[in-house]
């Protein structure tokens, strides 16, 4: 009989039960665990007791080993498939970190009165994409928090500010829930992508995760809205979310197949000190990989980025994700100056080092796993859509 990889390498599916054992099996901790939580207690009518972790989901069998490792095996030669040995890089500026919103998990949301706070100026982020330009980055992805002083006016003139300097660079937005008005706008001010991680896709979960005032629903419209009006659409979530559960990851995985993104972000919640998240536990490195392969294999032609997270968790974490699939890494190129202010997690890495060292220290992560980076463009390769949704 076929195995669940090989079946999954050929149908680019599988049944969900069988999915919750590549995602699950074999895996050391429980997803989601949760500890003593004193400020989330008045939310406790929102959240169901945990899943119980089974015992023997802590040990790592010689079956379970060969299985993960064919599983990587599979996805990298998957990715070889459509992107060679290929790296796209994205240079990325992180150029605000007020934010309106409140999402448990984050550390620049808005009650995190030990943030010190920054906004970058127009001439600052044209002077980081000067910089980006000059080592080689044609992608600038503007990444902050949801900041009611960059309006839509702004954004539209900036993004159109970078695109007319840079004309042969794209321009990725991630800032959040905006309207479908203002998506249009800077589309048409020559943004090309646009990054929003639904975070997950069960609506119990989502409201887990965040306040009320923020839903599940408005996050996914925005995403159909981002689509239909021309970007390619980023989406993605966190592995190992407080509350998270393998069912709900399948449901994420479903919602992403539904969605058919051109990027898919995952990488590890980790936790922060100054969240209502604070006791949480992180998510593990293994589940990220396995996830990072399953989504090759049901995505092939997706863009998968090795996340900071991923190299957060563990040393060698973004090397991992790109042996497990992943074909993009994410360089800094926010001034060194306000690095440390942009903290969304504890212990968040490449925070001290200038954008060309960053650059250099990526290169040689990604050659030495066996990659090349790549400075072109970096679209997306378009290809079918799953079999599901061809119909
Ligand atoms: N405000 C924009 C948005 O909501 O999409 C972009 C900035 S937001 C900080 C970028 C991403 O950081 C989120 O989508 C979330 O998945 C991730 N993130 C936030 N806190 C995190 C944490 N504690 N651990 C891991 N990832 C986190």
């Amino acid at each position: 009989m076929e195995n669940l990889v090989d079946r999954l390498h050929k149908n680019r599916d599988l049944p969900d039960d069988e999915l919750k054992t590549l995602i699950e099996e074999f895996v050391a901790p429980p997803l989601g665990a949760r500890a003593a939580h004193p400020q989330i207690l008045e939310n406790a009518d929102r959240i169901p007791a945990l899943p119980q972790a089974k015992p023997e989901s802590f040990a790592i069998t010689a079956e379970g080993n060969k299985q993960e490792q064919e599983l990587f095996e599979k996805a990298d030669r998957v990715r070889r498939e459509h992107y060679g040995t290929d790296v796209y890089i994205r240079g990325l500026i992180e150029f605000t970190n007020y934010c309106r919103n409140n999402c448990y998990y984050c550390g620049i949301r808005a009650d995190n009165q030990s943030v010190e706070r920054y906004r970058l100026d127009g001439d600052e982020i044209l002077s980081c994409c000067k910089h980006g330009h000059e080592l080689g980055f044609r992608t600038f992805v503007l990444q902050g928090g949801e900041d009611n002083f960059f309006s839509d006016d702004l954004i539209a003139e900036i993004v159109a500010e970078i695109k007319a300097l840079y004309p042969d660079c794209a321009v990725t937005l991630s800032m959040g829930e905006r309207s479908g008005d203002a998506y249009k706008a800077f589309f048409d001010a020559g943004a090309d992508r646009y990054l929003l991680r639904h975070e997950t896709a069960n609506a119990t979960h989502y409201n887990q995760l965040h306040p009320g005032g923020m839903s599940l629903e408005n996050r996914k419209n925005c995403l159909w809205n981002l689509k239909k009006i021309g970007y390619q659409v980023g989406s993605g979530f966190m592995v190992g979310s407080p509350y998270q559960t393998s069912d709900f990851l399948i449901e994420d995985l479903r919602f992403l197949q539904e969605l058919q993104p051109d990027m898919i972000g995952i990488g590890p919640y980790i936790s922060h000190r100054n969240t209502p998240f604070h006791d949480f536990q992180s998510g593990d490195l293994r589940t990220c990989l396995r996830l990072i392969a399953i989504i090759r294999l049901m995505f092939p032609r997706a863009l998968i980025p090795a996340t900071t997270a991923l190299g957060t968790i563990d040393g060698q974490g973004r090397e991992l994700g790109l042996k497990a699939g992943a074909n993009v890494v994410m360089p800094n190129l926010s001034p060194v100056k306000v690095r440390k202010q942009y903290e969304l997690y504890d212990n968040k890495i490449c925070t001290g080092e200038e954008a060309a060292e960053c650059r250099m220290c990526l290169e040689n992560r990604v050659t030495t796993a066996g990659y090349k980076i790549v400075t072109h463009i970096g679209h997306v390769k378009k290809g079918e859509t799953h079999p599901r949704h061809n119909t």
